[in-house]
């Protein structure tokens, strides 16, 4: 085989990041970690450099570079410490970079994770809302660069390997009837609905088959997540959000299916760890051990399914709302949703609040079309200011 791939890991330190680098760490023939980014757990950020010795590591702030660089140089590394959004763009557009792993958490990764599409890089996408807010800009890079973007949402990973492999754009041309899009149900898919209105930050994270970060995993309490994934399987897989059906799947054992025309349903089974599509997109299209135990399915002995109950989990509604508004509709719905779970895990809005604030901040601002970047940041900043609002009204 050739060199090792050189490959970026935007958010290092996360849950994503962390298994990613444990399945580049069982190739060191195949990859190489050119560079590494985090943003708080800096000591953490210096023991993955120590193990990985990346080109460059890059950090929020000036402070936490020159502290950083002076424990690499003190252990003896070669790493640079590089600052910022700027620093972020630098190592995911570097010439030497084959591919790029989007795991930041949010809207902070849309600026670096589309500087590497535009680079042409190899995409293995985690940032779900880096799609949700631009998925007209950012497919449009895509085909402009002819970047590879490879799903990692581990539903999104499915269906890309539940779909033709020649797909380019139209689920009717190939044959597709709909989407199914798998959902666990979270850990209050039967938490009555006055229970609800006292959970906890915590009893929202623990969730019952996925170890998360702390935003997604209250996504995932709420539904938003699935929500933020029709939106994000409407980008990938050129689909009408009417053609994307969520299904509740509490054993999360299928990552979700592709329904035919002629009848056939395809779906990708394994256990809930993101190893598996992390390893699927790193080799695609070859096939490489992830670490992941072997599926056993007389121990999953039973697959369950239900339809998803929009008053319970009123976010899902919410976001095939702004699915079908379309264009400002979701970078204003994820804006809002950011900051009302933000506010939830500092224990400053109860759960049910947080769509609440969602809707009202949909309410109150027109859909406008989104034609280049500046207009994406001005609606989110727009939906951030509104939410504020309802926060502050609120004496939160
Ligand atoms: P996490 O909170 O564990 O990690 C987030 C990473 O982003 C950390 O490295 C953190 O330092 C960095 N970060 C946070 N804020 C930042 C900022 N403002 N600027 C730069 N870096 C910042 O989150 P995660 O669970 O690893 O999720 C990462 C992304 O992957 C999210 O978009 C999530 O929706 C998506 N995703 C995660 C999973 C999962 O199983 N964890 C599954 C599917 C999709
Ligand atoms: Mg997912």
């Amino acid at each position: 085989m050739s060199r090792p791939q050189q490959i970026t890991v935007l958010g290092a330190t996360g849950s994503i990041g962390l298994s990613t680098l444990d399945v580049i760490a069982r190739h060191p023939e195949r990859y190489q970690v050119f560079a590494l980014s985090g943003f708080t757990r800096l000591s953490e950020l210096l023991a993955l450099c120590v193990r990985h010795v990346p080109q460059f590591a890059v950090v929020p702030e000036a402070v936490a570079a020159r502290g950083l660089q002076d424990d690499l140089r003190a252990a003896g590394l070669p790493t640079r410490v590089l600052v910022g959004e700027e620093g972020l763009c630098q190592v995911a557009s570097a010439p030497e970079v084959d591919a790029v792993m989007a795991a930041i958490v949010g809207a902070a990764g849309l600026r670096p994770t589309l500087a590497a599409v535009e680079a042409g890089k190899k995409i293995l996408l985690a940032n779900k809302e880096a799609l949700v807010m631009s998925g007209a800009l950012f497919m449009q890079a895509v085909r402009k660069s002819g970047s590879v973007l490879l799903p990692i949402d581990s539903e999104h990973n499915a269906i890309f390997q539940c779909m033709p492999r020649d797909f380019a754009s139209g689920l009717s041309s190939v044959g597709v009837r709909r989407i199914l899009l798998t959902a666990s149900g979270g850990p209050f898919r039967q938490t009555s609905m006055a229970e609800l209105a006292h959970v906890s930050p915590d009893q929202a994270c623990a969730h019952p088959n996925w170890s998360m970060g702390r935003k997604i995993s209250v996504d995932s309490a709420s539904m938003m997540n699935k929500g933020l994934e029709l939106i994000e399987a409407c980008w990938l897989f050129d689909a009408k959000p009417s053609q994307v059906e969520v299904v509740i799947h509490p054993q999360s054992v299928i990552h979700s299916l592709v329904d035919y025309v002629d009848g056939s349903v395809l779906a990708q089974l394994g256990n809930p760890d993101m190893r598996t599509p992390i390893a699927n997109a790193l080799a695609w299209p070859e096939r490489i051990d992830s670490g992941v135990a072997p599926l056993d399915l007389f121990a999953v002995a039973r697959l369950d399914f239900e339809a998803p109950d929009e008053q319970r989990f009123p976010c899902l509604r919410l976001a095939r709302q702004a699915a079908e508004a379309g264009d400002s509709a979701p970078a204003m719905l994820n804006a809002a949703n950011e900051v009302a779970v933000a506010a939830f895990l500092d224990g400053r809005v109860r759960y049910l609040e947080i769509a609440s604030i969602i809707e009202e901040v949909l309410s109150l601002e027109p859909v406008v079309a989104l034609d280049d970047l500046d207009a994406v940041f001005t609606a989110d900043a727009k939906a951030r200011v509104l939410a504020e609002q309802w926060l502050n009204r609120h004496g939160r």
